[in-house]
């Protein structure tokens, strides 16, 4: 092959600008720029191809990385563009950047516009079919993002030993607007299938491929080139596991691709390409021919200026670093005509045999050496220049390729002797090799069913989990519902239970109140005697009554008698006077008589009348004055009784009263006294003044005196008198006081006692008014409650009696059903007797024996059955307390059994609903798959330079006439 050529990974390091969370959070810049082609962190230096400072545009970023590119894969060469760094060290951002903002535009979207670009400014003999594929790489499956079904696709190699993706979708597209639209369907599809898309970006690659497929028309010649661009996972993941060899199983399997690809670059960088660990995951097979193979690869490591991410960067900037040191073997995908390789072999062919010439020269000369002769140096082959001679079109870098095979010819004939292997071994070889790989596609194929064979698998387990997780549930939900029926059945027993302890409580009850009933009713019947003695004792008083009204109609009719009577002689003395009138006036006119006598008459009646009338009210009065005199009476009685009370006081009186006179007699004595000894001293003055007067006569003067004396003695004997009278005066004045006082005195007494005995009597007559209506309100309360209590017995009576009645009348049944049940049997067996006898009319022994045997067991039967009435009647009284309870468990047992049949239709319905959710969401799915599948099958767009399907041709080349197959249908191809 022509146009091989070596050469390095270009690596260009992108330093992105400080962000706001980095700058808000004070973090500093930390890397420097010495020049163009260098970074520096802490103490260290970097090279690159180029390194790019923050403030470049996204225009120049392509300019650097991508534009070559451009270039290199419309000549058929590969080429690959990745992204590596942290996260959020701007991968995506160089990669894509904003699609729609024409300066935020990453490489993606400007390299297909550039290659479209290209493509209308080529040779108008060129035809090209532009097909893309986009998918993403996680946990090390191929996940086709133009079809969310192929969610794990595998890796084959071509016929030319280069790996691709096996299955993955390819839609060619005619203009950048639709490769940008696939790019579009591709993201959209991945924020779909992921909730947490900053982290699933950060932990899977996403890989854009485009292929470009020429040919000359004219010429027939076929180049093809494939573009990877490749957006990969945050490299954080891989620094901790590290391309140094520091294999941590977790990170491995976060990201085994990543650490897979820092191995593939590590032994690439170290030079030993005997054994690259490419297979070690999908990313790597894929990329194989980007990293050290026949691609033109840039790999743009961003990085973040923050200290924050020094360690990281430092890494990042590692990494870069022995990439950089990689070497790609490049050369153009050509497709060869016949002729070509015709050419081609008979050019090989006699390079073949110069070159078996030169072996046998050197073969000559190593001969010579061996034999310990020396060639002079004019005489030695020189390897190079005999090339040079033999094949003068090839390039120098040609020339080095032509010797490193022809050394290793060498070596192999050296080891091999000089007999080379021979062409039909080398066949085999070959085409062994070619089985083997064949044979290792086929694993990797079978692997890969496997994988999703195991993937279906584990769905379908996850489902059968899921149903023995609801099918558990349900199992425990009837478990539940089990234990409660039964929780539910114990509880009915025991309702069971307390209804039949209920029962037997108002069987008690219902004895008591039947005792109750009696009772009351034995007081009833004493009340009733009570009344009809009242009633008796009221119809004697009716009698006593009827006895005085017939009395006093009785004395009525007296009067009556009386007054016709006294009318009578009324009328006699009317008539006698009358008389006396007729006689006076018998002469007048006889009319005027009868008039007279008419109106005498008349005289008499009115006067009878009135006298009547008098009596009448006479009558009246003496009703009235009896009743006043029975007033009176009983007036006059409590005044008797007053009067008595008085005559009592006045005995009390009295007796005071002649205590006090006593006393006063008792001072009239001692005043009497008084009055003596006054009179006797008196008398003694007058024996003095005799003595006096016979003593001394003589002289007249002190007679005189004397004299003078008595009269004034007189004198106060007179006063002394009318003291006496004053006294006397005095004392029966007081007396008198004494008197009025004390009968004053009584009166108060009297009034004070009347008023007492009067409260006493109305003090008895109130309590015992108390006690009566004490006595009538408990009367009333018990009565009431005796009519509450047999009001509420009647209604048990009432209730139990019907639920005795209703059990009697069903037991009633059953005897007749039963009873007619035997019968029925009697008479079968009657008749089976009498058929007996019927055939056996002979008439013998046994026949009777027969009989007497059946009579016998008609008998045991008859007696069964009595005891089978017996147990009837036992059973009866079982009966109906039994068919309460089996009722009771009926309507629960009914109950549950609803509420089962319930909860399965709810379940039911649930697993139904689930189904159809099921289905709805299968049938979307298909639905969406069949409307992505609308556009197979794939049809190729061939693309004319020079015909620009917007119509501004750049730079076309000459136009080939009658237009290109873009403007008509569009053609089927098989890319492939
Ligand atoms: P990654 O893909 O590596 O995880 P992103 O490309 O998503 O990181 O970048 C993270 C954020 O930083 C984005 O908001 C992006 O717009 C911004 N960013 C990255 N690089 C640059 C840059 N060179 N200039 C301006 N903003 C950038
Ligand atoms: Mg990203």
């Amino acid at each position: 092959m022509a146009d091989i050529s070596e050469c390095n990974i270009k690596v260009i390091c992108r330093v992105r600008p400080l962000n706001e969370s980095e700058e808000r959070a004070g973090s500093k810049f930390v890397l420097k720029f010495p020049t163009d082609e260098s970074v520096n962190v802490g103490n260290k230096t970097f090279v690159y191809d180029k390194v790019l400072k923050p403030n470049v545009t996204q225009e120049h970023v392509y300019n650097v990385t991508a534009k070559p590119i451009v270039a290199d894969v419309l000549s058929g060469y590969n080429g690959t563009i990745f992204a590596y760094g942290q996260t959020s060290s701007g991968k995506t951002h160089t990669m894509e950047g904003v699609l729609d903002r024409e300066n935020l535009k990453g490489i993606i979207p400007r390299i297909v516009q550039d290659i479209f670009n290209y493509i209308y400014g080529m040779d108008e003999n060129l035809e090209f079919h532009i097909k893309v594929s986009y998918f993403e790489i996680y946990m090390d499956k191929i996940r086709d993002l133009l079809d969310v079904t192929k969610t794990n696709l595998s890796v084959h190699e071509d016929k030319n030993r280069v790996p691709y993706v096996k299955g993955c979708t390819e839609r060619f597209v005619s203009s950048p607007e639709e490769v940008m639209e696939v790019i579009d369907e591709g993201k959209s599809n991945r924020h779909v299938a992921v909730t947490n898309m900053n982290e699933h970006s950060s932990r899977s690659h996403s890989v854009f491929l485009i292929h470009v497929k020429q040919e000359n028309v004219e010429s027939e010649k076929k180049l093809h080139g494939k573009l990877y661009l490749v957006d990969l996972a945050g490299s954080e993941k891989v620094s901790k596991t590290g391309a140094e060899g520091a294999v941590l199983d977790e990170a491995k399997n976060i990201n085994k691709s990543l650490s897979a690809l820092g191995n593939v670059i590590a032994a690439l960088a170290e030079g030993n390409k005997s054994h690259v660990p490419y297979r070690d995951s999908k990313l790597t097979r894929i990329l194989q021919e980007s990293l050290g193979g026949n691609a033109r690869t840039t790999m743009v490591i961003c990085c973040s200026p923050a200290s924050y991410n020094e360690g990281e960067t430092k890494s990042t900037l590692m990494f870069g670093q022995r990439a950089k040191t990689i070497k790609n073997v490049v050369s153009v995908n050509e497709e060869l005509t016949a002729e070509e390789w015709k050419r081609r072999y008979e050019r090989e062919k006699e390079k073949n045999n110069k070159m078996k010439l030169i072996i046998l020269k050197l073969e000559a000369e190593l001969q010579s050496w061996r034999n310990g002769k020396t060639v002079p140096v004019e005489e030695q082959v020189d390897v190079k220049t005999a090339a040079m001679e033999s094949d003068p079109s090839a390039s120098p870098d040609q020339a080095v390729k032509d010797q490193a095979t022809m050394q290793s010819s060498f070596i192999g004939l050296v080891s091999g002797g000089v007999s080379a292997i021979p062409e039909a071994e080398k066949a085999q070889m070959e085409e062994e090799k070619m089985k083997l790989y064949q044979q290792l596609d086929d694993k990797d194929d079978e692997i890969n069913n496997q994988g999703q064979l195991i993937e279906k698998l584990r769905e379908q387990m996850l489902e059968q989990e899921e149903l023995i997780a609801s099918a558990r549930r349900d199992y425990e939900a009837s478990q539940a519902e089990m234990a409660r029926i039964q929780a539910d059945n114990e509880s009915a027993k025991e309702e069971v239970k307390e209804v039949l302890q209920a029962l037997e409580e108002l069987a008690m009850n219902y004895d008591q109140k039947c005792s109750e009933v009696d009772n009351k009713n034995r007081d009833i019947e004493a009340l009733n005697e009570e009344i009809n003695q009242k009633a008796t004792k009221t119809n004697t008083l009716q009698a006593e009554l009827d006895a005085l009204r017939e009395t006093t109609s009785h004395q009525k009719k007296r009067v009556v008698e009386m007054m016709t009577s006294l009318l009578k002689d009324l009328g006699d003395i009317g008539a006698v006077i009358g008389g006396n009138a007729a006689e006076n006036k018998p002469n007048s006119g006889a009319s005027e008589k009868l008039e007279e006598e008419f109106t005498v008459a008349r005289l008499y009646i009115s006067k009878m009348k009135s006298e009547v009338k008098t009596l009448a009210t006479r009558a009246s009065n003496l009703d009235a004055a009896q009743a006043d005199n029975q007033k009176k009476l009983e007036d006059t009685n409590t005044e008797l009784s007053e009067c008595q009370l008085k005559i009592q006081q006045y005995e009390a009186k009295m007796a005071t009263l002649s205590e006090t006179i006593k006393d006063v007699e008792h001072k009239r004595r001692q005043l009497e006294e008084n009055v003596d000894s006054l009179s006797e001293e008196v008398a003694r003055y007058k024996a003095n003044e005799t003595m006096h007067a016979t003593v001394s006569q003589k002289a007249q003067e002190t007679s005189d005196k004397l004299q003078s004396e008595i009269e004034m003695k007189q004198a106060l004997e007179k006063q002394m008198q009318s003291h006496r009278d004053q006294h006397q005066k005095q004392l029966s004045s007081l007396r008198e006081e004494i008197s009025d006082k004390q009968t004053l005195i009584d009166e108060l007494k009297d009034t004070n006692q009347k008023l007492t005995l009067a409260l006493d009597k109305m003090q008895k007559d109130y309590e015992s008014l108390r006690a009566e209506e004490a006595e009538k309100t408990s009367k009333l309360s018990e009565l009431t409650l005796q009519m509450d209590r047999r009001e509420q017995a009647k209604e048990d009576l009432k209730g139990l009696e019907e639920t005795v009645a209703k059990e009697l009348q069903t037991l009633h049944n059953l005897r007749k059903l039963f009873v007619q049940d035997l019968q029925n049997r009697v008479k079968k067996a009657a008749n089976k007797k009498e058929e007996e006898e019927d055939e056996e009319a002979g008439g013998n022994v046994a026949q009777k024996q027969k009989i007497s045997f059946l009579e016998n067991n008609l008998e045991q039967l008859t007696k069964v059955h009595k005891q089978l009435v017996r147990d009837n009647a036992d059973l009866r009284c079982e009966l109906p307390k039994l068919e309460k309870r089996l009722r009771a468990t009926m309507d629960r047992v009914k109950s549950l059994e609803t509420a089962l049949k319930e909860a399965k239709e709810g379940a039911m319905r649930d697993r139904k609903r689930y189904q159809m959710e099921v289905d709805r969401i299968k049938e979307a799915v298909r639905q969406r798959n069949l409307a992505r599948r609308g556009h197979a099958p794939q049809i190729a767009k061939p693309i004319r330079p020079g015909q620009h399907p917007g119509g501004q041709p750049t730079q076309s080349v000459g136009i080939r006439g009658g237009g290109g197959p873009a403007n008509g249908p569009a053609a089927v191809k098989d890319f492939a």
